[in-house]
């Protein structure tokens, strides 16, 4: 969608340009018409502009596709990231209690709130807790 606005901006762009260079050797010409001249300078310009601008939005929405191309299906790991749920934790903030991934660490990363320790997740943490309230309750 984004790469055919991209293409369609390149085409206008060119046209333009090509009236532009089609219009200017008739403004240069006998007539020393400086209106034609200003206008095909203009398309000329303008033209420029959009083509360069189709070559960045094809640029940077191309780099996209290729990311989210991949066939990359999330990885959900048991225990992982308590933010992305994709990545291994390899450290834990004390502070809010959150095991982070180093993706995620970077967003979360506060110097004057977080206390951070290397993650040793265990998968079975919250037993004693479940079996406690199993027991008052029975
Ligand atoms: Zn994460
Ligand atoms: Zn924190």
């Amino acid at each position: 969608m984004v790469s055919r606005a991209a293409n369609s901006l390149m085409v206008v762009g060119v046209v333009g340009a090509f009236i532009g260079l089609c219009v200017l050797p008739s403004a240069l010409g006998d007539h020393q018409d400086g209106n034609l001249l200003s206008v095909a300078a203009l398309l000329l310009s303008l033209g420029a502009l959009s083509i360069s601008v189709g070559f960045y939005m094809k640029a940077r929405f191309l780099q996209k596709d290729v990311r989210s191309g991949k066939p990359e299906p999330p990885r959900k790991i048991r225990g992982g990231c308590d933010l992305c749920r994709n990545e291994p934790p390899v450290i834990q903030c004390k502070v809010h209690q959150l095991h982070l991934c180093a993706t995620c660490l970077t967003g979360h990363y506060d110097v004057r709130s977080c206390v951070y320790v290397p993650s040793l997740r265990r998968p079975a943490t919250k037993n004693g807790k479940n079996t406690a309230a199993k027991a008052q309750s029975v």
